[in-house]
């Protein structure tokens, strides 16, 4: 068999994450990175991995079967998926929660127009998380869902943190509180706000000189990112932060707790969980199972836009149905 040939397009965490990924699959090649800095400034730890402007993106689509794109969820996919799809068959990992049916019908426009497949909103959250939710659900009507994300750092905290007046740099971690954790799993349904959920620590490194009371106040009280939570604020020095909170884990919990029973007396409690070291090495996982079975999807004829929702779990695995029978049913 052929391997699946993939490229991909971006190249940050989460791009040298889906090339590790590659990596570690044998049915997988990966034969390009498509970047919009200067190619020759962008270094693959594959040798034989080419590097592409991204301004070249329709000069390859001979050479690669699915294009994975890496950008960002706030500007780089709403733009590059739908271009993208009118090329390739395509997987992203669009993470903005709120905009999902949006994105899914410009890309699926797109990607209907040209044939291709197009799998979006892939990765932990959205992804194995929202296949979790959808499975409880459906097999558990008489319940609530919880999720909780952490112990992890959150890029989009630490930078709104890093663009307060005298902060040098920041690292910010969302902690599920253990207390609400347990009161979950015991199966009570409790009602939950968003400060029994969560709390929020944040390592920061400020300027010489600057008013670290005025930070920490400027912190506390942001809207929608720190003012509804139990937030710290510890200051430390660039060294330390370096040191200490260079890594990017994350991970977290989905749980439905639910009853059965003819007056509801049998509780059953239902959680996926993930410990991360390396988000975005995680991640670039998803993408890459996921590129495999947009690639078998492609190759049945279908097109347009996907979600995890619509990919059958075979599709997902290196193992033909008749090992997935022997060995994981
Ligand atoms: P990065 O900021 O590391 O990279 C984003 C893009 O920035 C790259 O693709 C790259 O594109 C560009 N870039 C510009 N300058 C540089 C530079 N000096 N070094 C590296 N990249 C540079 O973001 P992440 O890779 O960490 O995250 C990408 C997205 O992944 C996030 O926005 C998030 O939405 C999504 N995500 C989704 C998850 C999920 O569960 N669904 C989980 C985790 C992340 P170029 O090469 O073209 O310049």
């Amino acid at each position: 068999m052929n391997p699946i040939r993939i490229a991909i397009l971006g190249y940050g965490n989460l791009g040298r994450g889906v090339e590790l990924a590659c990596a570690a699959n044998p049915d997988i090649q990966l034969v390009g990175v498509f970047t919009r800095r200067d190619p020759s400034s962008v270094h693959p730890y594959g040798q034989d991995v080419a590097v592409w402007s991204a301004d070249e993106l329709a000069a390859h689509t001979d050479e690669v079967d699915v294009l994975v794109l890496a950008g960002g969820s706030a500007t780089d996919l709403p733009e590059q998926t739908p271009a993208a799809a009118r090329l390739y068959n395509v997987v992203d990992s669009f993470d903005t929660h709120a905009n999902i049916p949006e994105h899914f019908a410009a890309v699926d426009a797109a990607a209907r127009e040209a044939g291709h497949v197009a799998v979006i909103s892939v990765g932990w959250d959205p992804g194995m998380f929202s296949v979790s939710r959808v499975y409880a659900g459906a097999i558990m009507p008489n319940g609530a869902d919880y999720t909780f994300w952490g112990r992890g750092v959150s890029q989009g905290h630490s930078d709104a943190i890093r663009r307060i007046p005298g902060v040098v740099d920041a690292r910010q971690y969302t902690v599920p509180v253990p207390a609400a954790l347990e009161a979950v799993r015991s199966g009570a349904n409790p009602e939950l706000t968003t400060r029994q959920k969560h709390t929020r620590e944040c390592f920061v490194v400020a300027e010489e000189g600057a008013d670290t009371a005025a930070i920490e106040e400027a912190i506390v009280t942001m809207p929608n990112y720190f003012a509804d939570y139990d937030t710290t604020v510890t200051f430390i020095s660039q060294e330390e932060l370096d040191r200490d909170h260079a890594g990017i884990p994350h991970g977290g919990s989905v749980i439905r707790t639910g009853t059965t029973g003819k007056d509801g007396e049998n509780t059953h409690v239902i959680e996926y969980s993930l410990k991360l070291d390396s988000n975005p090495e995680f991640t670039g996982s998803v993408l890459v199972a996921c590129a495999r079975a947009c690639a078998r999807m492609a190759a049945a004829g279908e097109a347009g836009c996907r979600t995890i929702f619509d990919i059958a779990p075979a599709l997902l695995s290196p193992l033909t149905g008749e090992q997935l029978r022997a060995t994981m049913l």
